[in-house]
């Protein structure tokens, strides 16, 4: 698999601060922030600051310390959160899985019951 990573995307920009974002965290590794278009009261995109295009890109490429500062950064949103009740971590890649912006992020979603996994 070739990962070919679009410097253009709009998670890229949010990391060069060419654009504005509601930061809920960060640290070397990783940022973290708001949703805008959040699906529940609780909706926190979780991006590397490498260019990663996805989740199997990151887990491929990435060195140890950037997925261990991930992985941190998201124990970091569910503290900041409060999630307590639960929530979910969504990674979308690609055609199938309905991939949007091309720089790896996992959406913690929570805040509310949400249902079953898959609808369709
Ligand atoms: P995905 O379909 O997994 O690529 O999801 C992309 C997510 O990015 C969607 O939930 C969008 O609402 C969100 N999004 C797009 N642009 C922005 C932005 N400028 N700031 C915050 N979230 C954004």
């Amino acid at each position: 698999m070739q990962f070919d990573y679009d410097d253009q995307n709009i998670f890229a920009k949010i990391l060069r601060g060419e654009i504005p974002n509601k930061t809920v965290y960060e640290s070397d590794h990783a940022l973290a922030f708001e949703d805008i278009q959040p699906q529940a009261p609780v909706h926190v995109l979780v991006i590397p600051k490498g260019a990663y295009v996805s989740l199997d890109h990151f887990a491929r490429d990435a060195s140890p310390e950037e997925q261990v500062g991930f992985m941190q950064a998201v124990a970091e949103v569910c503290r900041i959160t409060g999630v307590d009740d639960g929530f979910r971590a969504i990674a979308n890649a690609r055609t199938h899985g309905v991939q949007d912006v091309p720089h790896f992020h996992l959406h913690i979603i929570g805040g509310r019951q949400l249902g079953r996994m898959l609808q369709g």
